[in-house]
């Protein structure tokens, strides 16, 4: 089997699965109770908070709130800083390019009464920072966008916008790191607050942080006992949060040569890829490597996603979040690409550890599938 879907979700690390596992059944209690075994909990709770304000070289204004994921840590920071800065501004800003967590938020948020506005993005998925200082005025209190793009693979230029809001210090900028964490460089405090996931760094799925700064102005949006700093209520996983510490670790460890492996890993899929006439890729040039957008023009995605399953290839169509609703192809068509490409695209995503082998088998099956679409469809390629 050869897995290139990684921006769908990673292969959890053994000693992570060994970690959760151990603390499922020496120390389930719970960091609430009282007793001398649930203050230890508590206190394995802080460590595990402190480390990975220390992997994300976190500043003091963060804190870490666990959550169930990057949706979750979406929805509490968008929902919760727009409840909370209503008094100073209703208007609301993003693209058109964010992950439903993202979008649907910003998109109920409108339906509450927020001005809700899209910052355009440039051809090659960019935010366009000319739209985005249009759209700043004194009434915006929110702007977010994703750090490195699910679909294609783009990196969002954070620092630009980070910069250009220092003059707006009402606005509360949240960033969706999911894809771009232990794999591209960042500095997560040019932002007000960040959402990752543990199941794309080698954790656990159900699993996630919310750093943010501020949290004590921040309203919740689940009500209850108070944990989590009263945003997020509800008794704590200790061994998922846990567990999520162990994975940042080791995914902090390895930056360099896993930013290496897949450097060198994507260049040469790209590479091989490109040699196809008629198949075109659309992440762009300086998109992330390791993940690659590709159209076989005229032929489904999801025909290519089939064809490659039988060699035992597993790779998607536009993104596994969004196949369930069609209409997120907005990445795609912010990009400006037609229907048949947009139709036509496939996302390989690929984890350090692919083999040179793997590699190879791929670029056989590639091959393959490129002859077979030809001949089955009958299309010239
Ligand atoms: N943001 C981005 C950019 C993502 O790729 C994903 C997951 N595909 C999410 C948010 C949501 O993460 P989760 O499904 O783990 O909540």
């Amino acid at each position: 089997m050869i897995y290139l879907d990684n921006a769908a979700t990673t292969k959890p690390n053994e000693d992570v699965i060994q970690s959760y596992t151990q603390m499922n059944t020496q120390y389930y209690f719970n960091p609430n109770s009282p007793h001398t075994a649930g203050v230890k909990i508590a206190h394995l709770i802080d460590k595990a908070r402190e480390n990975i304000k220390q992997y994300l070289n976190l500043n003091d204004k963060f804190d870490i709130i666990f959550t169930s994921g990057a949706t979750e840590s979406n929805n509490i920071a968008l929902q919760g800083m727009a409840q909370m800065k209503k008094r100073f501004g209703k208007t609301i800003l993003t693209t058109k390019i964010e992950h439903p967590s993202v979008l649907e938020t910003m998109r109920a948020l409108e339906d509450q009464g927020f001005n809700l506005k899209y910052i355009n993005t440039t051809k090659d998925g960019k935010l366009d920072i000319e739209s985005l200082k249009k759209l700043l005025n004194d009434d915006v209190v929110l702007v977010t966008c994703m750090h490195v793009n699910n679909i294609m693979g783009q990196i969002q230029p954070i620092e630009e916008i980070s910069e250009i809001l220092q003059k707006y210090p009402k606005v509360h900028f949240h960033v969706d790191g999911v894809q771009g964490f232990g794999k591209v460089p960042l500095n997560i405090n040019l932002a007000d607050s960040y959402s990752l996931s543990a199941h794309k760094f080698h954790g656990l799925k159900g699993s996630g942080i919310l750093a943010i700064t501020q949290i004590k102005m921040i309203q919740p949006i689940i009500f209850g006992g108070g944990q989590e700093y009263g945003v997020r209520s509800g008794t704590v996983n200790a061994p998922v949060n846990i567990a999520l510490a162990k994975a940042m670790r080791q995914m902090n460890d390895r930056k360099d040569e896993n930013i290496k492996a897949l450097t060198q890993k994507g260049t040469e899929i790209r590479s091989f890829i490109e040699k196809y006439e008629g198949v075109r890729i659309n992440s762009p040039k300086d998109a992330v490597p390791y993940i690659l957008n590709v159209s076989f023009p005229g032929v489904k995605g999801e025909v290519l996603v089939n064809a490659f399953s039988k060699y035992e290839i597993y790779l998607s169509t536009t993104s596994a979040c969004s196949s369930k609703k069609s209409s997120h192809n907005e990445t795609l068509k912010a990009m400006g690409l037609s229907n048949m490409i947009i139709e036509g695209s496939i996302r390989l995503s690929i984890a350090p550890d692919l083999t040179n082998e793997q590699i190879e088998a791929f670029k056989d099956a590639f091959n393959k599938v490129y002859k077979e679409v030809k001949e089955l469809l009958k299309y010239e390629l």
